[in-house]
């Protein structure tokens, strides 16, 4: 069986081939963690930032959408404490000269102590059978208790270290854990520092006395430097919520899980603004609603799990990740952070301005509490590609490489395939599009094989291929053809609007939400 690794390699290798992300500036070499998305990639893409921004808006009447500009006033980052405060640890290994962010070295260290321990009770599961009672074995199991104090010890000291921001703590965890560079092999680490990650740039000619800006870390900021503005209005009510889509700019120290982990990348956020008190009562709901949204693409249930943060930041008083099985491991998609009243005072007080709501039902007037979703455009893209690659055995001996995306986020929904280049197949085929082509993006193929255009549109996750024969002339009706289940059906063209537009509309995956 093929390694987590190599299909990851496979992925990443079937993403370039088939249009969907490309490394940037390819021609000059690539430039380290940033990417495009190519002919297929940005339709599945656009697809799932029209799945959120549709749930968000349509979903929830005391929702509503900004576009903001990714300039700010430099102040913003001074009041939102990311100039002081948006800093990662790193370590770099001498002998490789690699780079790594020493807290993910330590969860890595956690993750290595969590798999020894459930390995230890899965091997006991098997022995034992039905009479397992894995509660009692994990508090009596000699192995498992050693390893548990062990991973606790190591837990307790990081989660202290991070909260005091003792770099030297950090370093001394490293050390004392024997935790080497995967690249050399060897303990040879050097200090930990923070490493401030925003991108910088100037405003203005010289002559006039530029001025340094920053490219937005988060989109969140031009929510709430906005937040009275819409407000206002709109005649928003406390609860509501402002949501966005937009580029967010990090120098990661590492980079290296493709787009994973990327120095531009696409936020999807929405801040909900509700009345003091009331934050942990929305920080519930918001989390129930998003993981809802994750599981109606049906990607598989187990994949998702919640992962309640070790470290708050520094603006917040509880926070959750939604977390993917990617082939790499369990990591985060999507944070949802209960983010108090931090950012909207922090603004009151740096720009002098009145940024109170005032509330009728109260009488009062306030600075609202925020619960914050956030989730990465390029993660989702990763998790949908992650568990929709998939190499199919098939009876005749031969390998399907099959994309099974959801196919309300399919690239393209309908390929239309004339069998034959010529007898008027063609055209009827281009009839046949231009008639579909209103209301789905569709594709036509009339080169090679039937079998080889099967396997195309197999790779780029087409749901429906259609082929138009000779009889189709005659009696009007075509042959479909299911990706998923490879199943062929004769079917009337007339009624092919309402097969394919059944099965691609968004509808059925926001009943799953809401229904
Ligand atoms: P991590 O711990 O992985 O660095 P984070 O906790 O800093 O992530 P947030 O600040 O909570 O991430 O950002 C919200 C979301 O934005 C993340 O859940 C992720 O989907 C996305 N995101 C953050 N950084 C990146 C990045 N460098 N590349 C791609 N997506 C990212």
């Amino acid at each position: 069986m093929a390694s987590q690794e190599d299909i990851f390699k496979k992925l990443i290798a079937h993403s370039k081939e088939y249009g969907f992300v490309f490394p940037s500036s390819e021609i000059y070499d690539g430039l380290s963690a940033v990417y495009d998305y190519g002919q297929n990639g940005v339709e599945l893409k656009n697809n799932i930032k029209k799945y959120w921004w549709d749930s968000m808006v349509l979903l929830n009447e005391n929702v509503v959408g900004l576009d903001a500009a990714i300039f700010m006033h430099p102040t913003t980052w001074k009041a939102s404490g990311h100039v002081d405060a948006f800093n990662d640890p790193l370590i770099d290994n001498k002998d490789s000269k690699k780079r790594y962010r020493a807290d993910v070295l330590i969860e890595d260290l956690l993750a290595k102590y969590d798999d020894k321990i459930n390995k230890e009770v899965e091997k006991a599961a098997k022995r034992f059978g039905e009479s397992f009672d894995e509660t009692v074995f994990r508090s009596t199991n000699e192995r498992v208790l050693e390893n548990q104090t062990k991973r606790n010890e190591i837990h307790g000291r990081f989660v202290k270290a991070l909260n005091d921001s003792d770099l030297v703590e950090l370093k001394a965890i490293i050390e004392d854990y024997e935790v080497v560079c995967p690249v050399s092999g060897t303990r040879n680490w050097t200090e930990v520092r923070q490493f401030n990650l925003m991108f910088s740039t100037d405003m203005g000619s010289t002559a006039d006395g530029a001025m340094k800006i920053y490219l937005r870390p988060e989109t969140a900021q031009g929510i709430f430097v906005n937040f009275l503005n819409v407000q206002k209005t709109g005649r928003m009510k406390i609860p509501f919520g402002i949501c966005q889509i937009g580029k967010a700019f990090r120098n990661e120290i590492v980079a290296r899980q493709f787009i994973f982990r990327m120095r531009e990348f696409e936020q999807m956020e929405m801040q909900f603004f509700v009345r003091p008190g009331e934050e942990m009562k929305w920080f519930e709901h918001w989390k129930e609603f998003r993981l809802k949204w994750h599981k109606a693409l049906g990607l598989g249930d187990q994949k998702y799990r919640f992962h309640d943060h070790d470290k708050l930041a520094h603006y917040a008083n509880a926070a959750t990740d939604i977390e993917f099985e990617m082939p790499f491991g369990f990591k985060e998609v999507e944070g949802i952070h209960s983010r108090t009243d931090f950012d909207l005072s922090s603004h009151e007080k740096f720009s002098g301005k009145n940024i109170k709501y005032f509330d009728p039902e109260l009488n009062e007037s306030y600075v609202p509490y925020v619960i914050e979703t956030s989730i990465g455009v390029d993660r989702t893209f990763l998790s949908i590609m992650a568990a929709s690659y998939n190499e199919e055995l098939l009876e005749n001996g031969e390998t399907r490489v099959v994309l099974n995306i959801p196919a309300v986020l399919a690239p393209i929904k309908a390929a239309i395939l004339p069998l034959v280049k010529k007898d008027g197949l063609p055209e009827k085929a281009r009839e046949i599009m231009n008639d579909l082509k209103f209301d789905f993006k569709c594709g036509y193929d009339e080169k090679d094989s039937i079998g080889k255009r099967y396997r195309r549109q197999d790779a780029i996750g087409t749901p429906f291929c259609i082929t138009v024969d000779h009889d189709t002339l005659l009696d009007n009706c075509v042959t479909i053809r299911y990706r998923d289940t490879m199943l062929q059906e004769r079917v009337a063209i007339a009624d092919l609007q309402q097969i394919i537009g059944d099965l691609v509309n968004m509808k059925n995956l926001f009943k799953k939400i809401v229904g």
